[in-house]
């Protein structure tokens, strides 16, 4: 992944500038931090890039997805829609928040669709928990017009989508407000972290307080700060936004990086005619973290999995049975397991989770193989590559 790929003497740099002066935490210390504010440095850094007003770091993509929940006012019993194919973040964070998640369709945008979203919505639905994956952004001309029309609160995981962005806007300003992650995983990592956009004061201003028990961060009085709301401790330690901010100076090369190496090896792939992409990527738009293509059956993904695996291409995925990623492995969910008692445990659930019928999100997902774009193959890597994945689906396909 790009972020861990580029790491190197910029990263080291600015946690130096942390481990010098001692000042690991993100407010206050004024003298001892001598000018030195990573967390601001790095909420700049996201908000030069996405063009959002605001940004708020958190301890990680999870907590931030929490700090949406509160921003958008959903709690206790409230119904959300989400999707069956994300990394599963966002629906514990539904579930620990006491609201109750509505599983939708999702499309060949590998997102929710519009239609998925309608069908779903009951007269409980208050708002939509868009994740926008694999590194593009969904459809959000269809998406927004389906929350307007329903008057449904959006909130945007972006946990793998930094970069991404919609007919020239990014992904995290369509609705109240967005979450990125900074895992290890990520397009740009700060080991753990997340960060938070939004356009919107009010919104900022709940994300932040609510992340920092309640804190306003007025005057220079920590134990004597106005507390409006209550909160908790998602905070980023000034060593992880030191990695994010020195990441983000680098977003914009690996972006580019990523989008000519997806490029190639898209073409490649379009020799063959039974392949099918993702849709409605918006090209210019896309981080281009991942390439997403689909066999015409589910039998051939699995096959095209094993072959790449046999013929040693690294980096290649299949959704379809992951734990973490998509609903079919999710028993412990279906099942409600937690050690304790939940929001759901006492209104009970609004679909029948165990018999959900998902058809169309069972077959794009069943066809899907993914790749993981990396920024810094060179040409005859590259090249040698395209050879194989081009070699090894002719295989099996025949
Ligand atoms: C990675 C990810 C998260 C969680 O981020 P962490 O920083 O690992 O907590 C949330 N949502 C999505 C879509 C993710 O990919």
């Amino acid at each position: 992944m790009p972020g861990m790929e580029v790491y190197g003497a910029e990263e080291r740099k600015e946690v130096n500038d942390v481990l010098e002066t001692g000042a690991l935490f993100r407010y206050g210390f004024d003298e001892l931090r001598k000018g030195m504010w990573k967390t601001k440095e790095f909420e700049a850094e996201v908000t030069k890039f996405t063009g959002a007003k605001y940004a708020h770091a958190v301890s990680s993509g999870s907590t931030a997805v929490t700090t949406l929940l509160a921003a958008a006012g959903v709690g206790l019993g409230d119904e959300i829609v989400v999707p069956p194919f994300t990394f599963v973040a966002p629906i514990e964070a539904t579930f620990l928040a006491g609201a109750l998640p509505i599983f939708a369709e999702i499309d060949e945008t590998l997102c929710l669709s519009p239609e998925g979203i309608e069908a779903a919505i009951t007269p409980n639905t208050k708002a939509v928990l868009l994740v926008h994956m694999l590194g593009a952004s969904a459809d959000m001309d269809g998406i927004m017009e389906v929350c307007k029309k329903h008057n449904l609160i959006l909130i945007e995981d972006c946990g793998q989508a930094m970069g991404a962005f919609w007919k020239g806007k990014s992904v995290g300003l369509f609705g109240k407000a967005g979450s990125f992650s900074y895992d290890y995983f990520k397009i740009t990592t700060a080991g753990e972290g997340g960060v938070t956009i939004t356009n919107d004061e009010l919104v900022y201003n709940t994300i932040a307080q609510s992340s920092d028990h309640g804190h306003t961060h007025e005057g220079n009085n920590r134990g004597m700060e106005p507390h409006h709301i209550m909160g908790f401790n998602y905070r980023m330690s000034e060593l992880s936004a030191a990695v994010g901010l020195a990441q983000m100076r680098k977003i914009k090369s690996i972006r580019d990086a990523n989008q000519k190496n997806k490029a190639y090896l898209k073409t490649r792939l379009q020799e063959i005619p039974e392949l099918t992409f993702r849709t409605k990527v918006d090209v210019e738009g896309d981080s281009a973290a991942t390439l997403n293509f689909f066999l015409p059956t589910s039998d051939l993904a699995e096959k095209v999995i094993s072959q790449f695996a046999e013929d040693g291409i690294a980096g290649a995925a299949y959704w379809f049975t992951n734990q973490y990623h998509f609903i079919n492995q999710w028993d412990h969910i279906k099942n409600l397991s937690f050690p304790a008692k939940l929001g759901v445990h006492h209104f009970g659930a609004p679909q029948d989770y165990k018999n959900l019928q998902l058809p169309k999100s069972q077959d794009v997902m069943s066809r899907l193989v993914s790749l993981g774009i990396r920024a810094t193959w060179t040409e005859s890597e590259l090249k040698e590559l395209g050879d194989k994945m081009v070699n090894a689906i002719k295989k099996v396909i025949g």
